[in-house]
């Protein structure tokens, strides 16, 4: 989608990523809240996890296996992580393209994001 940061990020028009296949892209948070904090996108423009339909079930399929594959490159996967997807305005979300944050690197408070 035009204007879209995230679509800009994930198709490589801008910044660098982390991990990509087909369907996901993978890169590090501008606002790091965390030692870790990166952000998990599906190459398809979908809003958010209300916009989600089910011909979308590949994208949410990769975005998991994509989680993964990141916590293994970040070296995060035996310490844990934690996943958090703001959906909506009450939950502030600011970038209207589906991202999951993925936050590791020290024991988490309860206040994080
Ligand atoms: P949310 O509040 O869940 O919508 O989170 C949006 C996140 O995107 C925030 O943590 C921002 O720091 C992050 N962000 C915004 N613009 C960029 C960008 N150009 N590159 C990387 N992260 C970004
Ligand atoms: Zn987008």
């Amino acid at each position: 989608m035009e204007d879209c940061i995230f679509c800009k990020i994930a198709n490589g028009e801008i910044g660098s990523l982390i991990y990509e296949n087909e369907y996901v892209a993978a890169f590090d948070d501008l606002n790091p809240q965390a030692p870790v904090h990166s952000l998990i996108v599906p190459k398809k423009h979908i809003e958010n996890i209300e916009a989600l339909e089910s011909e979308d079930e590949k994208y949410v399929v990769e975005i998991f296996k994509a989680i993964k594959e990141v916590a293994k490159l970040k070296g995060v996967s035996e310490s844990g992580y934690r996943i958090i997807s703001n959906c909506g305005k009450d939950a502030g979300q600011t970038v209207m393209h589906l991202h999951f944050h993925l936050l590791a690197g020290k024991e988490l408070s309860d206040k994080i994001l």
